[in-house]
This record gives C-alpha cells, structure tokens and sequence, in this order.
C-alpha cells in the first residue's frame, strides 16, 4: 500500500524512514483468529470485516496499515498528551532498559528515577501531597486507593468506616474494585459487581438532572445527594468519596463551578476522605497540572496513570496526602500491598522526560491560556450545525450532543431514538475522513493531544464539521 508523507514533523519529532507496506488482511485475519479485545463486540468486529490496524503516529496525527493518515483526537485513549512520535521518550527509556531494565521497590530497595519521579510528582501536585505510591495502570491505582483508604480507617481505629461512595455513570477502571467503583451499568451487569462496600449517587450532570435549576443551584444539589448518602449510611460508615474532576469515559461531563467547592464542605463535615480519579484529568489535560486545582477541590487521595507518560509506557500511581501518608507510615507498620512493577524504572524514567517536556513546552500553560479557550471558540461554532444541540468543552476535552431537533436549552429540543445509532454512524464518516472522535450514545467527544496547534484544531474542527454534515444526510 501506499503511504501518505508525514507532513511537517511537530517539534521534538524527527522524520522517520520509509514507512514499511502491511497485508491489512492477513493482519485484520490474524487479529480475529487470535485476538480478544477490550471492550470489543467480536461477532460484530468480524462483521464489520476487522479491526483497523494502526502502524505509526507523529504528533497529533496516525497512520493505518492502509496509509490513511488520521487526526486523533482522543490522543490514543485521552493519553498521548505530548503527541506521537517524541524520540527523547523513547531514548530515555532506551537508556533506562539498558542501565536497570526492572528492580522491585518491595524489601528495602528502589531506583533512581523512580525516586526522582516520586520527589517531581511532590513538586507538581497540590501542597498537601509530598508521597506517592507506584502502579502500573488506572485500575490498579482506583484498587490501591481502595485498600489503602481502608487500611487508613483501620489504623484510625474506626474500621467500621469501609463504604467508598462513587458516582452512577463513572469509570475508574476495569478490575474488580475499579470496575465497582466506576457507576457503568453496563459493567455492573457483567459478574456481580459492584463489589460490597461500595455506593453510587447521581452524577453532576445538568443536561440529565439540572431541569428548572440555574447551573449553580444544580451543582449544591448534585453536591447534597453526597450528603443524602452520608446521612443514609450513617456517618461513621463512610471512607471516602470518589469522582473524575470531568467525567470522561461517561461523556465529558464537565459538573457547574459549585459542585466540588460543596462536595469538599460535605466531605470536610463528615470526615470522609476525599478521592481525585485523574487518570483523565492529571498532566495537563484541563489546563492544570491536575484537575482537582480547576475545580477549587483539596482531595487526601489522587489517583492517576495515563497522561503521567503520554501512554509510551504503561504507569499509574496514587498521591497521597501528608494526613493519611503520616497515619501510614508512623503508625500502619506494612502495608501489604504492590505490584512487581510499581516503581518500574523503565516507566518512570518515561514519565520525568515526559514531564521535562510538558513543563519546557510550557503545555500545560498553553492549554489553559491558548489552545484550550480556542478548542471552546470552536466548539461553539458547531452548534450552528443542524445536527449539534449543545457543546461544552473544558481544557483540552469537548463534547457535544447530537439531537434530532435543537431546543431553546439543554432540557428540551429532540433526541435520536438510541436505536438509529447516530453516534456510531457519525464516528464512522469521522475515521473514514480523517479524524477519530469517541461517541457516547449521541455525544460526541475529543481529547486531542495537548501540543495541538490552533492551526490543526482549525483543520479538525472543519473535518468535524464536514462529517457532521455527512451524518445528517444519512438521517434524509
Ligand atoms: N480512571 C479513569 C478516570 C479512567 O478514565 C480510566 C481509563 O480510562 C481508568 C481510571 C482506568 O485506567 P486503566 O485503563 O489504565 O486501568
């Protein structure tokens, strides 16, 4: 097959050779014989003649095994915040992986840069984080959290405390006690979940639940059933509570300004600890290093991965705060807890030159400052499109809401029968010409990788546009 030119390299990118020519089909054959995927329909994968086969990727854009470059926007799956294609990264793991390749951090011992990654991730985090435990993804970090924040209560002498409260349509990952914690029916319908000792209240979203309220009266609201829950169980029984600053897998759901400034007083009056999932939000995604800071939250836990390494190679971790590290370290004795490869050498030494070039990019600056409110400029503009009811973007993550009919506001106008699957065909016309977005039912989202240009926010705006348009003609 043919392949198409780069384009210009992005900074920090060098050109590579030739590209090499794939068999999609032998691939796409070997990949159904063999291949289980997540979250994946087989049958339906099989139908639809395979999965697509992705080869390359440099900056904002990938290339498939047919040649067809894509923008993406989902940087991966919300994780290349740096783009594609860093060679840095990559030597520095090179340097790593031929240096000490794995040493455990279990019985007395540690390397050098997961040290320097614990005492970095001290300097960016809020104040009152100066620890942080290692994982090797979200879920894992969510399931960490879990134990830990019991093992917090246990040492406090109040081990009655062990419910977590989490939110309905939340994704905190798909091990036992992240896929319980994450509020996703379609999960929980799936081996007996949630887990026991943990409870959903509703989530902050205005379009479902805000009806007759200005956004701000809504936020107290959706912040008191945290309180409702409290008082239901009892408040000696309640851990803590955990969210997404925006929920993300559930469709970027961006909660009103007063929501967690309410969900800190609630947590705050009842001692319950209070749980910060960004494994989306961390590193820059929201124009902050992690997203707690924008929504005006202090939690005692932050659970993250993802943008930590721009996805180049798999780390997560959870940051605690000196309230609860202190309990942990002066009086908790072992912890009995880890992973083989928390602390991972290779990983670590990924996310400091993943770090070192979000900070020298000034990124995160640039997305608050610059690519973020054009990305939002942006946004707004399609929803002069028929299709578009409403749009809201925050940071370097959007959505918007496909709908039959506009209303005057978010509560009415006329939505799709599910059945039409319109998000799905409007993800497809998008792959098919030239930029990925996610589709959550009828909502439409991105996540693009944060060294995007205005530039190439202009050229993925007007894809979008161009595949909105081709969607609604499907529904003549
Ligand atoms: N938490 C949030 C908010 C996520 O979005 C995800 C993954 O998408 C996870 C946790 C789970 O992370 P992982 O897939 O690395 O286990």
């Amino acid at each position: 097959a043919m392949h198409e030119a780069p384009g210009a390299a992005t900074a920090g990118t060098t050109a590579r050779a030739a590209p090499e020519a794939y068999d999609t089909q032998a691939l796409q054959r070997l990949d159904s014989a063999h291949y289980l995927h997540p979250f994946t329909d087989h049958a339906q994968l099989r139908a639809r003649g395979g999965a697509r086969v992705m080869v390359r990727g440099d900056g904002i854009y990938l290339w498939d095994s047919d040649g067809k470059r894509v923008i993406d926007g989902m940087s991966g799956l919300w994780c290349v915040n740096v783009g594609y294609g860093r060679d840095s990264i990559a030597d520095a793991m090179h340097r790593q992986a031929t240096t000490l390749p794995f040493y455990n951090s279990f019985f007395n011992t540690t390397n050098v840069p997961a040290v320097r990654l614990a005492a970095l991730l001290a300097e960016l985090a809020p104040p009152q984080f100066r620890h942080v435990f290692f994982t090797t993804s979200g879920s894992e970090a969510n399931d960490t959290v879990m134990r830990m924040v019991r093992r917090y209560w246990d040492v406090m002498g109040q081990p009655q405390r062990d419910v977590i409260v989490s939110r309905h349509n939340a994704y905190h990952g798909s091990t036992m006690a992240g896929a319980s914690l994450g509020g996703m029916a379609g999960m929980h319908a799936q081996g007996g979940l949630p887990i026991p000792g943990i409870v959903h209240i509703g989530q902050p979203s205005y379009a479902e639940h805000g009806q007759g309220m200005s956004e701000a009266e809504f936020g107290i609201k959706a912040a008191g059933w945290l309180e409702e829950k409290i008082l239901e169980l009892g408040p000696g029984k309640v851990a803590a509570f955990i969210g997404e600053p925006v929920q993300g897998a559930g469709g970027v759901i961006i909660p009103p300004p007063t929501y967690w400034p309410e969900i800190g007083r609630i947590c705050d009056k009842y001692g319950v600890l209070l749980v910060s999932d960004e494994v989306i939000c961390g590193f820059g995604r929201l124009g902050r290093w992690f997203g707690c800071e924008l929504m005006g939250a202090t939690p005692d836990l932050i659970s993250f991965a993802k943008g930590v390494t721009s996805g180049y190679v798999p780390l997560g971790g959870v940051l605690v705060a000196e309230r609860v590290a202190q309990v942990l370290i002066e009086k908790g004795g072992d912890f009995n807890h880890g992973f083989t490869y928390s602390g991972h050498p290779v990983a670590c030494a990924a996310a400091l030159e993943n770090i070192r070039i979000l900070r020298d990019e000034r990124l995160v600056e640039r997305v608050a400052q610059e690519t973020g409110p054009y990305l939002k400029a942006g946004f707004a503009d399609l929803t002069s499109h028929p299709l578009v009811g409403h749009a809201e973007t925050c940071g370097m993550v959007a959505g918007l809401d496909l709908v039959r009919r506009k209303g005057s506001s978010v509560h009415d106008g006329e939505r799709f029968d599910p059945s039409l699957a319109v998000g799905m065909v409007c993800r497809g016309h998008m792959f098919d010409n030239g930029v990925i977005m996610r589709a959550v039912g009828e909502r439409m989202i991105v996540a693009p990788p944060l060294v995007m240009t205005r530039a190439q926010i202009d050229e993925m705006l007007e894809r979008i546009r161009f595949c909105l348009d081709l969607t609604h003609a499907d529904l003549r």
